[in-house]
């Protein structure tokens, strides 16, 4: 139903009103970042044209209804990359289901995901499609890079922009899915992107970056130089990406921050909410001051690592940096 796209409400709105009023456009193009909620609208448009209620929502419950939310209707088509590209002879396979069900049916939807990846020959055969578009047939094209459709195919569309999912929307969606509210949290706040902190949230690395990260915070407090230890053996050794490094980085802060928090006495802005009891003994130690110049010790490592400083030794200084504090 329209209400499902809560998170994107004005766009359902508008849909729902062009179903109502008759005026669906031939084509639209969904842009927007990944886990705006690009592909949950394009199945609820299809399903809102079909639905035997025929009231411009859709009841969830009737053949087509469910048909679609299986991927499994006849009308209802979905295009994706090949490989890593759309390729001609898929959008010509399109055209020729599409004419050979003309007269079977009223309506003809397709959804083609990651749009931007079609080849130079595909786009120009899509073109041609849209500019003499079947009667009934709504195209929804959809994508995160606008930039790299071509300008003569955008001017066919009904451009539609999604706005990224604010936090709060990122994290409540997660929990609803299962995810414990502290891994939800502490993932959104390092992607803030639904689709990447739902691969995050499964990682067990990335839980795992969670507990080194307090665990460093407590040694670099406690046990001195077993601080760098620990630096060696989870990261250095275990040989990670680059981009994890940066995530555990990301992650670091967080915590540094919410330790802030703890100490201003804003706890609901806390993102590491399930480790409250470790929040306020570690704030006790570290201080006011000195966790300012640690969060500003770290992102400066995070901007050499951009730069490609050495790793290990850039590593080593932020943990002697955060030791003097
Ligand atoms: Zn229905």
């Amino acid at each position: 139903m329209w209400q499902d796209c809560y998170e994107q409400k004005q766009i359902a709105e508008f849909l729902h009103r062009s179903i109502q009023n008759d005026r669906l456009a031939h084509a639209y193009l969904f842009a927007g970042a990944a886990g705006s909620g690009k592909r949950d609208m394009a199945v609820q448009l299809a399903k809102a044209v079909f639905c035997q209620r025929g009231d411009g929502n859709s009841c969830e419950t009737c053949e087509n209804c469910r048909r679609i939310a299986s991927g499994n209707h006849p009308d209802v088509h979905r295009v994706a990359p090949e490989g890593t590209r759309i390729k001609i002879k898929q959008i010509e396979e399109l055209q020729k289901e599409f004419s050979y069900r003309a007269m079977e049916s009223q309506h003809k939807v397709y959804i083609m995901v990651e749009a931007d990846k079609m080849t130079t020959e595909a786009a120009n055969r899509l073109l041609k499609f849209l500019e003499e578009p079947p009667k009934g047939v709504v195209a929804i094209l959809l994508t995160e890079q606008a930039s790299n459709i071509l300008p003569t195919i955008l001017s066919r569309c009904q451009v539609v922009a999604f706005p990224s999912l604010p936090e709060e929307s990122i994290v409540a969606r997660l929990e609803e899915e299962g995810v414990r509210p502290g891994l939800a949290r502490a993932a959104t706040a390092v992607s803030f992107n639904l689709v990447k902190a739902r691969e995050l949230c499964e990682a067990e690395w990335f839980a795992q970056f969670r507990i080194l990260v307090i665990q460093l915070t407590e040694d670099i407090m406690e046990r001195g130089s077993y601080a760098l230890v620990s630096i060696h053996d989870k990261l250095l050794k275990a040989d990670k990406a680059v981009d994890e490094i940066d995530l555990f980085l990301d992650l670091l802060v967080v915590w540094l921050r919410d330790l802030l928090l703890y100490l201003l006495g804003r706890e609901s802005r806390i993102t590491n909410i399930d480790q409250m009891e470790t929040i306020a003994r570690h704030t006790v130690r570290w201080g006011q001051r000195r966790l300012v110049n640690g969060m500003g010790t770290v992102l400066i490592t995070k901007n050499r690592l951009s730069h490609y400083a050495n790793l290990q030794l850039s590593l080593e200084d932020m943990v002697l940096r955060l030791q003097e504090g």
